[in-house]
């Protein structure tokens, strides 16, 4: 007999995981972590396992003004932060957000700080603050390392920035640099901290539920820190750690994937076309099968397949969107609201240059379902592999996961399918998810705060 399988059939069935492929990554991931620990294995590992040095969660104690500045994926947010020690601890934050364009992620170095030291500046003026000098936490939502106290460098960009000159490079210092070069008049020395945006989010979260642990992020781009045991913190070599209590660390899991091909075996055409056209090829395997900066993309990349095989669509526009790559997550988003019909989809649709059917409207959203749910799926994976390392570690305990992001706060269905996989995956595990918007800010206010 001939069965004809359609090809839309054949996508969703590569886009499909099952739990025992889903346990067999986590259990990669998991050794991913042990591998980024130890000082002679640390170099070939897929997960750097950064350092933060934060060694302890907030307390409540933390108390004074702060200025957190908090360079993302797409925005450049400011916040003044003020906090208020025990018995009346509280947080007041009043911030402003700035967008960055693509020609300053793709400039240069210096241009870029500028732009940051322009926008601090406006800040300062409107709040009439321009004598105060005020400690700064920098959210650098990057891979940094820490070398000695004050200096932090950049390993490697991410999420489509390339500005030349930073990689490398002492962050606080580009940014000391480009504040003298704008307040000349004003001899500002100003302390910086620099923190990854998870650090942040997992220390702003511990300030309000104390079982925090982990601190997640997926919007843009994603990635995960933890409170590792510094025994465990081998790489560090034994000069650099205390052998008791424990430390915040960045395991900077969007490059799961990377060196050892653990992703091979589920990646799809579309997810390797999405890698080559990528400024950093061959880096960040795991996040782009994920984050936001690439979901939109991959559900283009699939319907301008489908399309072009015959099984998509009655027409579509030569200058459709569709064609430039300009769809983005919030479409995915937007298909996939539970009060969206057919009807608004088409709507939708046609405003991208489509002419769309019912049947092809049932086969979009069944496309942005399954990509959606894959990128759940393997979050799912990475959360559960990091809760048994902490579990190895304190033992059977509450973990909590402080959550940032705008896939995890946005997307209608990414949240609940991350948390129920995780529990399916994990169901002796006690992890809960706790939201934490803004929460890398004022993390690191309350970092430099320490
Ligand atoms: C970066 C991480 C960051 C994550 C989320 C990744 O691309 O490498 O440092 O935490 O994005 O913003
Ligand atoms: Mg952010």
């Amino acid at each position: 007999i001939y069965i004809f399988v359609l090809q839309v059939d054949k996508v969703i069935e590569a886009f499909t995981l099952s739990d025992e492929k889903l346990m067999h990554l986590s259990t990669k991931l998991f050794e991913q972590l042990f591998k980024g620990l130890g000082q002679a294995t640390n170099e070939e590992a897929e997960l750097k396992m950064l350092p933060s040095y934060v060694t302890s969660t907030p307390d409540g104690t933390e108390h004074g003004d702060f200025l957190a500045l908090d360079l993302g994926g797409t925005n450049f947010r400011i916040i003044l932060v003020k906090i208020t020690p025990n018995p009346n601890s509280n947080i007041q934050m009043d911030n402003q957000v700035y967008s960055i364009s693509h020609k300053l992620m793709t400039g240069t170095g210096t241009k870029l700080f500028d732009h940051l030291v322009n926008c601090l500046w406006d800040f300062l003026v409107e709040r009439d603050m321009m004598c105060q000098l005020l400690p700064i936490g920098f959210t650098f939502s990057f891979p940094t390392r820490h070398l000695g106290i004050k200096k932090t460098i950049l390993v490697n960009w991410s999420k489509g920035f390339t500005a030349s000159g930073v990689v490398g490079e002492d962050i606080g210092q580009l940014l000391n640099d480009a504040i003298n070069r704008k307040f000349k008049n004003f001899e500002l020395k100003i302390m910086s901290t620099v923190v990854n945006d998870t650090v942040g989010t997992m220390v702003s979260c511990a300030y309000d539920h104390h079982e925090t642990c982990m601190g997640l992020i997926v919007g843009t781009g994603t990635n995960m820190c933890y409170m590792e045991s510094q025994s465990n913190t081998e790489m560090l070599g034994d000069n650099f750690r205390s052998l008791e209590g424990e430390m915040c660390i960045n395991t900077e899991w969007g490059a799961f994937g990377d060196n050892s091909g653990s992703l091979d075996e589920v990646k799809t055409s579309y997810d390797i076309a999405i890698d080559h056209n990528s400024p950093n090829q061959g880096e960040h395997i795991y996040e782009k099968m994920i984050s936001g900066m690439y979901m939109g993309e991959l559900v283009r990349r699939i319907i301008v397949d489908l399309s072009a095989k015959g099984e998509l669509f009655q027409k579509v526009d030569e200058h459709s969107i569709l064609y430039d790559g300009g769809f983005s997550t919030a479409f995915v988003s937007q298909i996939l609201q539970p009060n969206i019909d057919a009807t608004m989809t088409m709507e939708y649709l046609r405003s991208f240059g489509v002419t769309a059917n019912i049947d092809d409207v049932a086969k979009v959203k069944k496309i942005c379902e399954a990509v959606s749910v894959r990128a759940a799926a393997l979050c799912a994976v990475g959360v559960v592999a990091v809760a048994r390392k902490i579990e190895k570690n304190r033992g059977h305990v509450r973990m909590v996961v402080g959550v940032d992001g705008s896939v995890y706060r946005k997307h209608p269905t990414f949240k609940n399918v991350l948390i129920d996989t995780t529990r399916r995956l994990a169901p002796e595990l006690n992890i809960g998810f706790e939201v934490s918007t803004d929460g890398s800010g004022r993390g690191a206010a309350l970092v430099a705060a320490v």
